[in-house]
């Protein structure tokens, strides 16, 4: 029988899998990136089942790449936040989506990400060609390019119609959209 990790490989590249190889594992990551920040909210917008992203999270928290403290806006619940460990995968996660631009993208990518300081668009290794330095996540703004379409109207997705500083919480609450409101073609 095949081990279900990767344990005996003397890699460390295995062991980093063995946090972040899992399916679902490396979305859940982004979205903490991009400021998500709740249960209910990794649930929607990742249309992930349930028990799957109880299980992942709970990992992420025993991995230490993320942890779990209060909502302090919502009594009773929690919140999930990247670690520091977790967000030196920022790198590695821009690497990945830049592959995605160039082998998976056939008619382009969807969003863009430029530096916070001088709103210049990140080069394909993650530096900002005017400044010279490689920006840290939290000094990283993504955006919508124009005319990108949208294709999910969960309110994380809607929320992140408008520019948003990397690691920022998404705060706004927006009103979420019926299936009878939403344009024709939504799923
Ligand atoms: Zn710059």
């Amino acid at each position: 029988m095949l081990p279900s990790d990767y344990a005996a490989q003397d890699c460390l590249l295995a062991r980093a899998l063995e946090t972040v190889g899992e399916r679902w594992t490396l979305l859940i990551v982004r979205d903490a990136f991009f400021g998500v920040r709740r249960f209910s909210d990794f649930l929607s917008h990742l249309d992930i089942p349930k028990a799957v992203l109880s299980e992942r999270l709970k990992g992420l928290v025993r991995d230490g790449v993320m942890q779990r403290r209060p909502d302090p806006k919502r009594p009773g619940r929690e919140i999930y936040e990247l670690t520091q460990a977790g967000r030196d995968l920022w790198p590695a996660i821009y690497a990945l989506r830049t592959w995605g631009a160039r082998y998976r993208a056939p008619d382009g990518p969807r969003r863009a990400f430029t530096h916070f300081a001088c709103q210049t668009e990140l080069e394909d290794d993650g530096s900002c060609p005017a400044c010279g330095i490689t920006p840290e996540a939290h000094d990283v703004v993504m955006s919508l390019r124009p005319n990108a379409p949208q294709l999910r109207y969960d309110p994380i997705s809607v929320a992140l119609l408008e520019p948003h500083r990397l690691l920022e919480p998404l705060g706004r609450q927006p009103q979420v959209l019926t299936p009878a409101e939403q344009p024709p073609g939504a799923e």
